[in-house]
């Protein structure tokens, strides 16, 4: 059996080689981090869920056009992608101010923004992921004009397929982190949802008891993270088969 070449080794994902030219394998590690990797824990079966809820956000925006990476899940941990040439920025769309925006504008957590907005930031752990402003990714040529129309645009789209979906299940989609990468087809390029979509990416809060139900239970060390990906899962009908303790139904004699 022939070893498949390992093109990258990130901090959730590995990437393999894929079956054909412009495919990837993507693998979904159980490795848990916060702080650009000063907080690092291995959590059984988060991978397995994130490969399975990525899976069902991207088809799901399939199904309503926006074009995704996603090419077919392989198996508990792995999904067939598209290669793209990925923008070296992280989108982030918000309908609730959170996180670091709060720290930053001194925006009390919770806050109900008046509409989406998007910020971008800079893809680089030596730096810190620093926020940039438009003109920056101009400047420096990270992206062109035209690419952060179509970023904002993807984003905005992501955002209202993401956040109807969440509530009805009675979630609140607070904010979201997306990467977009470049395809070529012929004579055109265009831009397409990459990386994951999971509740690794966003922030999610239960409509009703405000219980986070995303990776800030980690990051703020609010209790046990597989069994709040295990609930997200369970209301959007997403279970894997082998998920510890609370996956599905038990058999009452
Ligand atoms: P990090 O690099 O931040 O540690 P991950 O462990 O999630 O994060 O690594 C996954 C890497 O794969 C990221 O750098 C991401 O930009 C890249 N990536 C995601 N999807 C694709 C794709 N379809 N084609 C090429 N690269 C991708
Ligand atoms: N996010 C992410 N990866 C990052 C930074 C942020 O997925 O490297 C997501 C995060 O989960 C949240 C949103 O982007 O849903 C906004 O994050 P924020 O800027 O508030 O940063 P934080 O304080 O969470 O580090």
């Amino acid at each position: 059996m022939a070893r498949r070449r390992m093109i990258y080794e990130g901090k959730a994902k590995i990437l393999y080689e894929g079956p054909e030219p412009g495919t990837l394998i993507q693998f979904f590690k159980d490795d848990t981090t916060a702080g650009n990797g000063e907080k690092h824990e291995l959590i059984e079966g988060k991978g397995v869920l994130n490969n399975r809820l990525s899976e069902h956000f991207m088809t799901g925006l399939a199904s309503i056009g926006v074009p995704t990476h996603f090419i077919k899940r392989l198996n508990m941990r792995e999904q067939l992608v598209r290669a793209v040439e990925m923008i070296p920025l992280e989108v982030v769309v918000r309908n609730v101010a959170a996180g670091s925006m709060s720290k930053r504008l001194g925006i009390e957590e919770g806050t109900q923004l008046p509409r989406p907005i998007i910020e971008f930031y800079l893809k680089n752990d030596e730096l810190n992921d620093p926020i940039v402003s438009e003109e920056h990714i101009i400047a420096f040529g990270w992206a062109t004009q035209q690419d952060l129309d179509d970023m904002v645009s993807l984003g905005l789209r992501v955002n209202d397929f993401m956040s109807g979906m969440m509530m009805g299940v009675g979630i609140k989609l607070v904010d979201f982190k997306i990467e977009i990468g470049r395809v070529f087809e012929g004579d055109f390029q265009r831009l397409i949802v990459a990386d994951e979509i999971s509740p690794d990416s966003c922030r999610l809060w239960d409509v009703e008891s405000g219980q986070k139900l995303d990776k800030d239970v980690f990051r703020r060390g609010l209790g046990d993270l597989s069994e709040a990906y295990t609930e997200v899962a369970k209301r959007l009908g997403v279970m894997p088969r082998q998920n510890g303790s609370s996956s599905g139904p038990k058999l009452v004699h």
